[in-house]
């Protein structure tokens, strides 16, 4: 796979690098409140207009991510699944080099932190680049074993198949979530934000049409949850509440 990383223009690599010191420089800057008023939080650049707006299509993704007539649930899911576990692994491989043991020490979604939890359920400190490699492995193991999502026709899906999918959209959206608080000046860098912000607002609709993530795991990017997936329906009101859709009303996100 061509890691779209490797076609940094030393013009590029110099805006990384400089936006790096201005990083370290807020961070340390932060420190400890010491009773005082806390510091404010970092301004978030994935939040500014000027790049919310891009986006690669103007697909309806609310009517895409519907389950169309005759195709079997569980067949949906699964394929949308395995398509969504691809797009990931490739945007976040396009930033997988600034993303390592020393910038990201551990697996931090804005003040959120995650940890992996091993197969008999141990909590494993780790950092960002190991938690994905971690995420991007079990699920390749998943969607590739024919006993948990076949291909072979007559072959049915296991009882724990809807869980084992609303697994794979939670570690999904944690890197998604990731890329966008700690990677998005890299993303920006490599002119990757329409691609970011298209699949992350595809993923979203997806996994709210079908409850697959817990409304409070996706809190920590509610902010902009709420600018991309509710300027990418048909309607320009804000206040969003005309669908006739049930599902759709049942999972709408929480208004701030
Ligand atoms: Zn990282």
């Amino acid at each position: 796979m061509q890691q779209a990383g490797s076609t940094l223009t030393s013009e590029h690599l110099l805006w990384v690098q400089y936006h790096f010191a201005v990083t370290a420089v807020h961070r340390k800057s932060k420190g400890k409140p010491n009773g005082k008023k806390p510091a404010p939080e970092e301004k978030k650049l994935y939040l500014e207009p000027e790049y919310t707006k891009s986006r690669i299509t103007d697909f309806e993704f609310k009517e895409l991510v519907m389950l169309p007539r005759e195709i079997d649930l569980n067949e949906w899911l699964a394929s949308n699944t395995t398509t969504f576990f691809h797009h990931i692994n490739l945007q976040y491989s396009t930033i997988s080099e600034f993303c390592t043991g020393e910038s990201c020490q551990t697996m931090a979604v804005c003040n959120t932190q995650y940890y992996w939890y091993d197969e008999r359920g141990k909590k494993i400190k780790c950092t960002a680049p190991q938690y994905v490699d971690f995420v991007m492995s079990s699920v390749q193991k998943l969607v590739t074993d024919e006993d948990v999502f076949p291909t072979k026709y007559g072959k049915e899906f296991p009882n724990s198949f809807e869980s084992l999918v609303k697994k794979i959209c939670k570690y999904l959206f944690h890197v998604l979530a990731h890329i966008y608080s700690s990677h998005f000046k890299e993303t920006l860098a490599l002119e990757l934000h329409g691609h970011l912000n298209t699949l992350y607002t595809h993923f979203i609709l997806f996994i709210r049409e079908f409850n697959l993530v817990d409304l409070k795991e996706t809190t920590v990017m509610d902010d902009l949850t709420e600018v991309l997936c509710s300027s990418s329906g048909s309607s320009s009101n804000g206040s969003g509440n005309g669908s006739s859709n049930s599902a759709g009303a049942q999972n709408h996100v929480k208004e701030r």
